[in-house]
């Protein structure tokens, strides 16, 4: 997972530097999970570009590797606008963008989610979120370890 995230840091950077963000990478140690290099990438450069669009400048995007038994799990944290309870559960639909994101930004289709979970689910993973309004958001990606035998 080392080498997708820091090739997501790579493809994300531009967008973090004009909004003078920062990324802090906590990387203990490395973990191989079983994935498509690519399809990985485009998980991840979605999840830092949200972290990146919801967040105000001057604030940092903290990336973890981290595992379990069954799972290397990516968390994606960031100090933004966070998101309501009681929105959580439809932000992974298409076209679904919460209202106050809408008005503040132009762009976006909010396809941009529904495609990271269905990229989840092609892995045999999961997502999940934790995030305070106000505070920010942590994105937790599940992604089966591949087992070395
Ligand atoms: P795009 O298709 O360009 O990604 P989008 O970012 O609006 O458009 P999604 O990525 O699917 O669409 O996200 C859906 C909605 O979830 C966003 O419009 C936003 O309201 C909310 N959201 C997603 N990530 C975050 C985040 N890190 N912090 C706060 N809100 C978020
Ligand atoms: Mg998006």
């Amino acid at each position: 997972l080392q080498e997708v995230l820091i090739r997501s840091v790579e493809l994300t950077s531009p967008r973090l530097d004009e909004k003078n963000m920062q990324f802090d990478v906590d990387i203990v140690r490395d973990v191989t999970v079983m994935g498509d290099f690519n399809r990985l990438i485009q998980i991840f450069t979605n999840l830092i570009a949200n972290s990146i669009t919801y967040s105000p400048e001057n604030t940092t995007v903290t990336l973890r590797i981290k595992e379990n038994e069954e799972y290397g799990i990516v968390e994606v944290e960031d100090q933004g606008m966070g998101i309501e309870k009681n929105e959580i559960a439809r932000i992974f639909e298409r076209f679904y963008r919460v209202d106050k994101a809408r008005s503040r930004n132009s762009g976006g289709t909010g396809l941009g989610l529904a495609i990271v979970k269905h990229l989840i689910e092609a892995h045999f993973g999961k997502i999940n979120v934790e995030s305070e309004v106000g505070k920010g958001t942590c994105m937790k990606v599940y992604i089966p370890l591949k087992k070395s035998n």
